[in-house]
């Protein structure tokens, strides 16, 4: 069990650095990064997907290369301008919705990013759940004028999504309402998004996350919990075996850390990410190893009280 801490370029999500777990199995490494408000039952699932990693790998891909979005974060509109530019990507995901920012600094900043990608880009906005139902469709037929692909969690609860979503053209994506297998079905029944955000942690591994997809019904966006190449290539995986991929994914997220621990990183070339496997590469997890200060290990080992099946961590002495 190998700790990492590694600071964020961009404060995202409200950490300024990010930390985790890596473990070493027969089929290779996995990453275990639950969020630090998380508790063991939750943190279960991501240990899951770590265990998956290491111990039993990953479903055959149906495809060699995942597109991905560039990730604007809530900066001006000439650092977005900048950002959606440099990537490469034909689709930017921009933050709005920012605590202590108002609308015109959404506003300016997806006109920057339209800019930037042209008439051909896509466009799509994340508000993390931060708009009441009035505010997110005043704000989403304001920003369209731009054109959006969809909007991420206008809103918090999935009434508000649903109310939303009758109001505005424009499809609405659940993200944080999908945190555990049977939401993306709750999603559905409440007829409160067009697409499903999955990420692969916290759903407890690749295979789980496929079968969530088959069992919602919607198209689907693996994005990353802002992992490391490690954690990354289990998203990469998610997304090269589902048997749809309509949506430039949100893999492309490498770039928000200040470094990572693979010789080759999973940076996408020109808007895609190869689906492959990178490995560890010791002189570069060396430079980001951190003490066990935040108490990873005993975070691990409460979470696999919760798992049958193998010891990831070496709970036995
Ligand atoms: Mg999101």
């Amino acid at each position: 069990m190998r700790v990492y801490s590694i600071p964020m370029r961009t404060r995202f999500r409200g950490v300024t650095r990010r930390d985790g777990v890596l473990v070493r199995g027969p089929a290779g490494w996995g990453e275990f990064s639950p969020f630090a408000e998380y508790g063991p039952a939750e943190c279960a699932r991501w240990l899951a997907a770590a265990r998956e990693a290491a111990f039993e790998g990953w479903p055959a891909p149906v495809r060699d290369r995942v597109p991905v979005n560039a990730t604007i974060p809530a900066v001006g509109p000439e650092r977005a301008f900048e950002l959606a530019k440099e990537s490469g990507c034909r689709t930017a995901k921009v933050k709005v919705a920012e605590r202590g920012q108002s609308d015109a600094d959404d506003l300016a900043r997806v006109e920057a990013v339209r800019d930037a990608l042209g008439p051909d880009g896509l466009v799509r906005v994340d508000a993390n759940g931060a708009w009441d139902v009035d505010h997110a469709a005043r704000m989403i037929r304001s920003l369209d004028r731009w054109g959006l692909e969809y909007v991420e969690q206008p809103c918090a609860t999935l009434a508000e999504l649903a109310a939303v979503r009758r109001r505005v053209d424009v499809p609405v994506a659940a993200d944080e309402s999908i945190r555990r297998a049977e939401d993306p079905l709750k999603v559905r029944a409440a007829e409160a998004a067009d697409v499903a955000v999955l990420k692969v942690q916290p759903l407890g591994g690749v295979a789980a996350a496929l079968r969530v997809a088959e069992a919602c019904g919607l198209p689907v966006v693996v994005s990353s919990a802002v992992e490391t190449s490690v954690g990354l290539a289990a998203g990469v995986a998610l997304a090269a075996a589902l048997p749809e991929l309509p949506y430039a994914c949100g893999l492309g997220t490498l770039s928000l850390l200040a470094g990572d621990v693979a010789a080759d990183p999973l940076w996408p070339v020109a808007g895609e990410i190869a689906v492959r496997r990178p490995e560890v590469d010791e002189a570069s997890l060396a430079r980001w190893e951190a003490p066990d200060a935040a108490g990873w290990r005993a975070r691990a080992l409460a979470a696999q009280e919760h798992l049958d099946g193998p010891d990831v961590i070496g709970a036995a002495p």
